[in-house]
């Protein structure tokens, strides 16, 4: 069993996954792969979520392509592949080093499973490239971890053979609770900030996506901006993704205001005391759209679509869509009603119960019981 992973979100959401695996000693011996394709916003994520990394391909470099880093993690997994021979190559998502082992698997002729499969925005540009990553990587795998019973419908109406797919919840939610079990030490940083904004109404900000760069992020920062100087109760923390264009941006726009906090990307145990203490939460990560339902806290989801509408469904989130105006208009009217915040609290979470991990370890236990005895189901991909 081979599990790659390279970045923040397929570490928080593999974790649980490769736990179940490990509890299936007696099953099969596992092997994970980082790529590399990400480092700051990956090692510590794997620390604090207890992955050993067997094999590192340290795939990153700086200003990389997406083309540069599919080639040598391509590279990479070639020669790990034939030494190895696993019989299943797991990958989580829509990155490129998901792309990248899912292609790698197909050349070898060794299966692939793909957690959180059957998402769709539905532009192959937006969000870009991970929705087309996630497309091509359907149709690489052979065995489908959906979601919910949306992204399975979705797999099947693309012609995924009905007995290769398995509901299983998404395993963000079992890193997410499992985090919250813990009783770690909260980072003094971290302390700091909330007792700076004690009795506000904290935005929690993140943005990082390609297609928000440029005069959209600026004016969307910019409308933050505006509306917590125009409401003294309501403060703002970003903490501030790495890229240079989401550095330069939050500079711009939002520095030197007493209530607005600039801070570095948090750990996820930080992270999640940090949106448990929001009061919204404006964002357009993925994996924090899944998050919010758990969490109980209302979320404006700051793109113009979303591959996760069963948050909007659920009455969790709320589609900001390209327009600062927009923006402006929903954060006055989150701020008015505050029934949303007390119908969010209740709300059940779409994307899991947290045993999503343990559920998907199992199902891959009987799958390659029965490839040992039918060569014919996994390999027909
Ligand atoms: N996250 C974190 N610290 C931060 C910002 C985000 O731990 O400072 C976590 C967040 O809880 C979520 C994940 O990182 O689980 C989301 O990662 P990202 O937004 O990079 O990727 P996406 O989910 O959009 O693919």
């Amino acid at each position: 069993m081979l599990t790659l992973f390279g970045t923040r979100p397929e570490a928080i959401k593999l974790a649980p996954v490769i736990r179940g695996l490990e509890a299936h000693a007696d099953a099969f011996q596992t092997l994970n792969v980082a790529s590399g394709q990400h480092t700051d916003l990956l090692y510590p994520f794997v620390k604090s979520l207890h992955i050993r990394i067997d094999r590192d391909l340290h795939v990153m470099s700086p200003n990389q392509t997406p083309n540069q880093v599919c080639a040598r993690v391509m590279d990479a997994m070639d020669s790990i592949l034939e030494a190895e021979r696993p019989d299943l190559i797991l990958v989580q998502g829509d990155t490129t080093t998901a792309l990248a082992g899912a292609l790698s698997g197909f050349h070898r002729k060794i299966p692939v499973g793909h957690v959180e499969a059957g998402l769709r925005s539905g532009n192959p540009r937006s969000p870009y490239p991970e929705e087309m990553n996630r497309r091509m990587i359907t149709r690489l795998a052979t065995y489908h971890f959906a979601a919910t019973a949306r992204n399975r419908l979705t797999l099947l109406a693309e012609g995924v053979e009905p007995k290769q797919v398995f509901v299983t919840g998404n395993p963000v939610v079992d890193s997410l609770q499992s985090m919250m079990r813990q009783a770690a030490p909260q980072h003094p940083a971290l302390s700091e900030l909330l007792e700076a904004t004690r009795g506000m109404k904290r935005i929690v900000l993140t943005t990082h996506r390609r297609e928000s760069f440029g005069e959209l992020m600026a004016e969307n920062l910019l409308t933050l901006r505006r509306f917590v100087e125009a409401h003294e109760e309501v403060a703002l923390i970003f903490p501030v993704h790495p890229n240079p264009a989401v550095v330069e941006a939050a500079r711009l726009a939002l520095d030197h205001h007493p209530r607005i906090r600039l801070v570095e990307p948090l750990g996820y145990q930080d992270f999640i005391a940090l949106l448990s203490a929001a009061w919204l939460i404006v964002s357009d990560s993925g994996g924090v759209q899944e998050e919010a339902p758990t969490l109980g806290k209302p979320l404006l989801v700051l793109r113009e679509n979303t591959e996760r509408p069963e948050a909007l469904e659920s009455g969790v989130a709320r589609l900001v869509g390209g327009s600062p105006s927009a923006l402006a208009r929903m954060l006055a009217e989150a701020y008015e009603d505050e029934s949303w915040a007390s119908h969010v609290m209740r709300t059940e979470n779409p994307f899991g119960r947290g045993d999503s991990g343990e559920r998907i370890a199992e199902i891959i236990a009987e799958l390659l019981d029965v490839r040992v005895a039918s060569a014919d189901l996994a390999m027909s991909v």
